[in-house]
This record gives C-alpha cells, structure tokens and sequence, in this order.
C-alpha cells in the first residue's frame, strides 16, 4: 500500500466495528479527508489519544481502497485546556463542525492556509482571556472569505450604495448588509446598530493582537452573532449542530 505523512487537525470522529475509529482529518497537505484508526477504541491503543477531536498530530497514512488508514501518529498539540472549560470546548467544537461543512474531501486548494486559520482559531481560545465570541465570529468571517463566502458588508445588497453611518440592517438571505434607507427591504432582515456593522466589516481583517484588543458591547456582539448565525445556516445548507449548543450556551448566561 503507498503511504503519505500529514500534518491534521481532528474535525470530526465516529465509532466503527471492532474497536476501530472512522476520522475526519483536515489536513495542511490534502485538506479534509477521511481515515480508520484501527483499534484506537481499545485503552492500550497507540492512537487513543490522538483521536480526539481538535487534536493537531504529524501522521503516517496508508493509502487503502476506500479509506485511508492511520499507521502511526505523534501528537503535535492536543489543545488540552480547552477541554475542561466548556465555553471554550463548545466553541472549538464549533470550529471544527463548521470547517467540516465548508470544505470537501481532498480539496487541496487553501488547505494550508484553512489549516493555520483553524489551529490559530483554536490557540488564540486556548491561551488567551479574550471574549470567545470574537475570536468566534473572527473565525467564522475568514473561513467565509477563504471559502468565497463572504457576506457584503461595505456596500448596500440592494442599492449597492456604500454604507456610512446610522442604524442598518442585514439580510441573511440577500447576502449582506442593508443601508438605513433599505434596512426593512427584506423579509429577513435584522436590525444592526452601527457599531456592529463596524464590528462585522473589521474582523476579517485582524489578527491576534489587534483581534485581542477588539472590546465590542454586548449588544454588538448579540448583532453580529444573530446575522451571522442566520448567514451561516443558509449557506451550510444543513443544520450546524454545536451552533445550537452553543446557542443554548449564550442563553444561559
Ligand atoms: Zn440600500
């Protein structure tokens, strides 16, 4: 059997007969696919370890007839803190659902780039106090652009006409923002005060510290998470299953 390494971030994990684990990997080389980890359900398995998910691990493959097959792994960074703070994990989670939906298998195109978006994503969760939501909605806007989904923020998506100032709004189903003239112009659309806007249209374009020095209102970041939430499930075209979770999360507080 001819035999590849990568470098993979674990996005999703499922159970198979005999002890045996199916994985979803996304990987720096081949982007997203799909690998057995024979007997990592067994205690004593060298890959028991490596196999949970949002694991970033070096591996050996083999390259089988449907499926891949791990042959040997060595853990890079298994993110452990994030699993014991639950607003954290949820959101990591979140993370890696979300690059499983907007990726196919062996689409090798800005698979690099995905990777050290998504690992960054869930370092800056990790090591920093920031506010989760916007590394979150950070996260979520680049996937959108790296992806060509990026919603209009900058210009009207009904007029075109370029937005200043004042109370907007934002239509999931039109793609973008509305100018204060068309903010009721779609059925769909949500009411979003400017600072959101200002919030939405600035972080794709910022990183670590500066993402870090981002302190939005609460009532922003309510804006912003509802017109994305929407945004993101149209698009998806199926339902995102930890975003409900995390929904019940946000909530609760
Ligand atoms: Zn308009």
């Amino acid at each position: 059997m001819p035999s590849y390494t990568a470098t993979a971030l674990v996005i999703h994990r499922n159970n198979l007969a005999e002890n045996d684990r199916i994985l979803t990997l996304y990987t720096s080389e081949l982007g997203k696919i799909s690998a057995v980890a024979k007997g990592a359900r067994k205690p004593t398995s060298k890959f028991s370890g490596a196999t949970e998910i949002f694991t970033v691990f070096r591996a050996l493959l083999a390259t089988g007839r449907s499926l891949d097959i791990l042959s040997q792994c060595e853990i890079v960074q298994a993110y452990t803190p994030l699993r014991y703070d639950l607003e954290r994990l949820a959101r990591a989670t979140y993370f890696c659902e979300l690059l499983d939906r907007f990726t196919m298998e062996r689409d090798p195109v800005n698979a690099e780039t995905l990777f050290q978006l998504s690992t960054a994503a869930l370092r800056l969760l990790q090591e920093t106090e920031a506010d989760p939501d916007v590394i979150t909605h950070a996260y979520e806007l680049r996937l959108l652009a790296e992806q060509g989904y990026s919603p209009i923020c900058d210009s009207c998506v009904k007029c075109g006409r370029e937005i200043t100032r004042g109370q907007v709004g934002f239509s999931p189903s039109l793609g973008g923002a509305l100018c204060s003239s068309d903010r009721y112009g779609a059925e769909d659309s949500v009411s979003l005060t400017a600072e959101a806007l200002g919030v939405l249209q600035s972080l794709p374009e910022l990183d670590g510290e500066a993402l870090l020095a981002l302190h939005p209102s609460r009532k922003a970041m309510q804006e912003v998470g509802r017109a994305l939430r929407w945004y993101i499930k149209l698009r998806a075209e199926r339902a995102i299953k930890s975003a409900d979770f995390l929904d019940q999360l946000r909530a609760s507080q």
